[in-house]
């Protein structure tokens, strides 16, 4: 079998997700403008309201859960993240105090509908509760001292939770294997003969290839067992499959097209084949916003294959969803695909899992606006517009995903106002959801069919990602959640989204921080129109470098700054706050040209790039905001007929010193500091990385900085350097870089017979990140994979260290095995491949040198995990990321700069481990992956670090979010990014003016003594 060839490009199908929201939704209404008769929407929704009110669904159906326990209550968090996590903890100790912490927070007993304890899960978990409380051991305490008697108590109650947890999860999941759910189908046919099926063998989407092929082979025995069953007339007759692509592909990801064409789509195809020859439906589930375009190239590739090989079969399908900005675009793509090929398409339109998601990555990576609809209402109409498009395409066998009565009464009005005649099409649940109102709806004499989305899979593997999904539809503004709350009326129930657009209570990404301080732009590299300028930027030639400083150079500059900054501190403090927030904008306007400057010179990724660029403006903005805040002069309190006021002044000349690692954000981020306070600055950047830093001393002096305020100084450190910070008008440094070198600075400090010069050094880090068995494997390979790779390990915050429980750590260090070999490492300044690559070179040939020696000593030493392939035709400075198994923390002695990750198993207290992290002395960034929260309090509490992440990479700290920087080797503080940098800058002074010296104390006798 061959591969469709891609032959048209991979480009833009779709306008840009982010547009302006009110004149969408007016759009959309003048489409559905008289459509729709509501009152007949809510004539026919009510009774299925009030008759599933006063009939609930049964005990176990998600309804009646959240009836019991709303995930906005205690306890219903507590069950959810249980069911979440609890199934997957191989030992025992652990899943005791995941039991305790979950059950400790929630009072099962008292709580419940009309007050009334539920009589299973109170009869289950409340009982456990009790016992958690009394028996259950604190974390970290020694399990195997209590009494027999205790430890017998306390696994009782997690074996009756994870009893409970089992049950929770065949509510979840329809079968653990096809054939089960295939049983359980054909019960659920008995009931009603309109009900089919589309199943899913579904879990977390693939790390490793390892995992995708095991997707696929499950797939491809789902669809066999399926065809075993009989084949149906037509595809729409029958049960079916959905597929979810990022299963299937562990790189499915528009960055990696070529992969995508070469790797997927033959497996793809395989699927295609088996379900056309058994002639029944195969679905591509609807993922994240960024994956929309290329699962569109996708289909279009599919469709040419079938059109070539199965023009007959009519099964081919994909979900859209409604609450996408594009999701009208994309109905009419699909159907111009169909159209184009000769094909019709099933297309279920569902409204969308991932809203919370979306919005968090829009905001993280500051968009323009959201890709999503930011009002329900408008997700609700866009469902409908999106419904009409379905009715009125004959290429399209519409199938309606809701749960919602409003939705589903509104579909069966348009369906006959738009073909009184009847039209096919069919309504589809998920499987434990929905299932009060499609009793109901089922009833009808015109009922069509209904086809239940059915997970299949072990509760184990399933259980994490079902409850992550369902926690979605359990939100307050969902249906669901609201059918179940009595408080809420069927007229508030159903109440017609037609109506006029309402502004958005959500912040835009860009207004994240409130009026005080607009978040950086960045770029969509998903998205064409966004990513090209960037790539045309990496053919611009690198500016000559700047002429490197002699001594004597270097010491004229510290005078010559030293005359100049009295003149610059007296510069209204408005105006130097006003130079930074110039630069700020010049900088993002000028995103592209940074980019190329940082791939070419420093061998960053696009993304890396962008993010640096990012943060180089937030410190401009934030130090600009936190100046205004802070440096302004303060009237202090005190006696009558005297006036205080304390006010901050530069120290004088800073010397700043950067990184290569970093060449734009840090040093951006040490110069407008320093300069913010009053202070005029030497900068000093890294030897390998000096254009990026003239590039954007030219930026600052073009936004209205003073020429002798700031001055490059280029040139090595052991002479450029150490001359600046020993000459006699160096008032103060700012330096990041290796602890040694912060060591020599501060001992040259030191011995000057001048005044007490400070320091602001932030240094390496021996980081590490804890995993105990609670955690989501899928989840610690992200972070890990992300935090020691990214930026080829090349960042202070970098993953060095990563313990894992002995419980977890072969199948986690599998994984991480594989999605190592699944990193692209290449040439990020290369237009052709930038973006596709996740890993660049290290910065320079004596890096090269020292992380190859320090590989060797390992590769004799310790135990090889993994290594990614690197391909034969780099030539540049490339390491293969590579991880080692060491025996103990001891081992690792020194702090390494590149793609190097160590491995270390540990069992017994967390305490203990913590104790040992904190005893390397160095304290920059630590990583904690548990579900245990008090857990994660406790160690956050106990590491001796400066910055803590738990559930997440360690990389990427935001300016103002996360203020960055350690202790102990790690660094002198304070935080960059953090309200008490500036501080750091400043010298103080306070003036007192004996008002009343002159005789009389004016102000006293006015006011009469008051
Ligand atoms: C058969 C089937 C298959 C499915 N397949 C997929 C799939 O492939 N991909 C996928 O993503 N989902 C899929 N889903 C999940 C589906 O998206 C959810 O079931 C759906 O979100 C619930 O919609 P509802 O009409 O039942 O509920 P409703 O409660 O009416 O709507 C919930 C929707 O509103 C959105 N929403 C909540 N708050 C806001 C807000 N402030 N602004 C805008 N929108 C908001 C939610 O994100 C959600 O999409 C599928 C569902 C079914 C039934």
């Amino acid at each position: 079998m061959t591969t469709p060839a891609a032959t048209t490009p991979f480009s833009d199908r779709l306008p840009a997700p982010v547009r302006d929201e009110t004149a969408q939704v007016a759009r959309l209404l003048g489409e559905l403008q008289g459509r729709v008769d509501w009152s007949a929407v809510i004539a026919t929704g009510t009774p299925w309201v009030d008759a599933v009110r006063r009939q609930p669904a049964p005990f176990w159906a998600m309804e009646s859960l959240l009836r019991e326990y709303p995930i906005s209550s205690a306890e219903g968090l507590a069950l959810m993240r249980l069911a979440e996590a609890l199934l997957r903890v191989p030992d025992t100790e652990t899943a005791l105090a995941l039991t305790a912490d979950q059950l400790g927070r929630a009072d099962f007993s008292s709580h419940g509908q009309d007050g009334q304890p539920h009589p299973m899960l109170s009869g289950l978990a409340s009982q456990a509760i009790h016992l958690s409380k009394k028996l259950l051991p604190e974390d970290g305490e020694d399990m195997h001292g209590g009494g027999l008697l205790q430890r017998l108590g306390a696994k009782t109650v997690v074996a009756a939770t994870v009893r409970a947890i089992q049950l929770l999860g065949r509510q979840f999941v329809l079968g653990q294997s096809i054939a089960e759910a295939l049983t359980r189908a054909d019960a659920n046919r008995r009931e009603h003969a309109l009900i089919r099926h589309s199943f899913d063998m579904l879990g977390e989407g693939a790390r490793t290839d390892a995992d995708a092929l095991h997707y696929g082979r499950a797939y491809a025995d789902a669809i066999r067992a399926i065809a075993a069953k009989g084949r149906p007339a037509r595809p729409e007759d029958g049960d079916g499959i959905s597929i979810k692509l990022s299963a299937l592909d562990a790189r499915y990801e528009p960055a990696q097209f070529a992969t995508v064409t070469e790797r997927l789509m033959p497996r793809l195809l395989d699927l295609v084949n088996a379900a056309a020859a058994a002639n029944i439906n195969l679905t591509i589930d609807a993922e994240e916003s960024e994956r929309l375009e290329l699962s569109l190239a996708v289909l279009d590739l599919l469709a040419a294959h079938v059109a070539a090989t199965y023009p007959q079969w009519q099964g081919l399908g994909l979900a859209v969803q409604a609450y996408q900005t594009r999701a009208p675009e994309v109905i009419d793509e699909v159907t111009a695909i169909a159209r184009r090929h000769g094909l019709r398409f099933m297309v279920r339109l569902v409204k969308g899992a991932y809203w919370d998601g979306e919005i968090k990555r829009a905001q993280e990576l500051g968009l323009a606006g959201y890709p999503v609809w930011t009002d329900k209402r408008h997700t609700d109409l866009s469902y409908l517009a999106c419904a009409q498009r379905l009715l009125a395409a004959p290429e399209i066998y519409p199938q309606f995903a809701t749960h919602n009565a409003g939705t589903i009464a509104a579909i069966l009005e348009m369906a006959k106002a738009a073909h009184p005649q009847g039209t096919p099409f069919e309504l589809q649940r998920l499987h434990g959801m929905g299932e009060g109102i499609y009793r109901e709806v089922m009833r009808r004499p015109d009922a069509p069919p209904l086809r239940i989305y059915a997970p299949v899979g072990e509760h184990r593997d399933l259980l994490a990602y079902l409850v992550r999904r369902l926690l979605e539809n359990g939100a307050n503004s969902s249906f669901v959640h609201q059918l179940a709350d009595e408080a809420v009326t069927p007229q508030m129930l159903l109440a017609s989204p037609l109506r006029a657009p309402s502004r958005s209570v959500l912040p835009m990404p860009l207004q994240l921080f409130g009026a005080a301080r607009a978040n950086s732009k960045g770029v969509d590299l998903a998205a064409e129109r966004e990513r090209l300028p960037l790539l045309a930027a990496l053919g611009v030639p690198l500016p000559a470098a700047p002429t490197e400083a002699s001594v004597e150079g270097a010491a004229a500059a510290m005078d010559a700054l030293h005359a100049a900054q009295r003149g610059w501190n007296a510069t209204p403090l408005a105006e130097r706050c006003a130079v930074l927030l110039r630069a700020g904008e010049a900088l993002e306007r000028r995103t592209g040209e940074f980019a190329g400057l940082l791939a070419q010179e420093g061998g960053k990724t696009l993304g890396d790039a962008v993010a640096e660029i990012r943060e180089a403006v937030d410190f401009c903005r934030y130090y600009a905001e936190q100046a205004a805040a802070r440096l302004a002069p303060q009237a202090l309190p005190g006696p009558t007929g005297e006036k205080n006021a304390l006010r901050l002044h530069g120290r004088g000349v800073f010397v700043c010193i950067s990184p290569w690692n970093f060449p734009l954000a840090i040093f951006a981020g040490q110069v407008v500091a320093a300069l913010v306070a009053g202070n005029t600055v030497a900068a000093k950047p890294a030897e390998q990385t000096p254009r990026t830093a003239q590039r954007f001393v030219e930026l600052l002096h073009g936004a209205g900085l003073p020429r002798a305020a700031l001055t490059l100084v280029c040139g090595p450190g052991e002479t450029v350097g150490a001359a600046l910070v020993a000459h006699r008008r160096c008032a103060g440094v700012c330096f990041t870089g290796s602890t040694p070198v912060a060591k020599a600075i501060n001992r040259t400090l030191a011995q000057s017979d001048g005044p007490i010069v400070p320091l602001i050094a932030e240094t390496g880090g021996l980081n590490a990140m804890l995993v105990d068995s609670s955690a989501l494997p899928e989840q610690v390979v992200d972070a890990v994979v992300q935090s020691a790779f990214r930026s080829a390990g090349q960042r202070c915050s970098a993953l060095r260290l990563l313990c894992l429980h002995d419980s977890v750590a072969d199948k986690v260090l599998e994984m991480v095995a594989g999605a190592m070999a699944e990193l692209v490492c290449g040439d990020p300044a290369d237009a052709a491949q930038s973006w596709a690559v996740d890993v660049g070179p290290v910065i320079d040939a004596e890096a090269h040198a020292g992380l190859s020696r320090h590989i060797a000593r390992l590769e004799r030493e310790a135990r090889l995990i993994a290594r990614t392939p690197l391909p034969a035709r780099l030539t540049g400075t490339h390491i293969a990321p590579v991880a080692f198994e060491l025996k103990s923390i001891g081992e690792l002695r020194e702090e390494l700069f590149g793609p190097v990750l160590h491995v270390v198993r540990w069992r017994g207290a967390v305490d203990a481990l913590v104790d040992e992290v904190n005893a390397l002395g160095y304290g920059l960034t630590l990583g904690v992956h548990t579900r245990i929260d008090d857990r994660a309090v406790r160690i956050a509490e106990r590491a001796r670090v400066g910055n803590v992440y738990v559930n997440r990479n360690m990389i990427g700290a935001v300016v103002g979010v996360q203020p960055f920087g350690g202790e102990g080797m790690s660094g002198t503080g304070p935080k960059a990014g953090g309200p008490h940098y500036l501080y750091r800058f400043c010298g103080e002074q306070t003036v007192t003016v004996n008002t009343a010296a002159a005789g009389g104390n004016a102000a006293l006798l006015a006011g009469g003594g008051q």
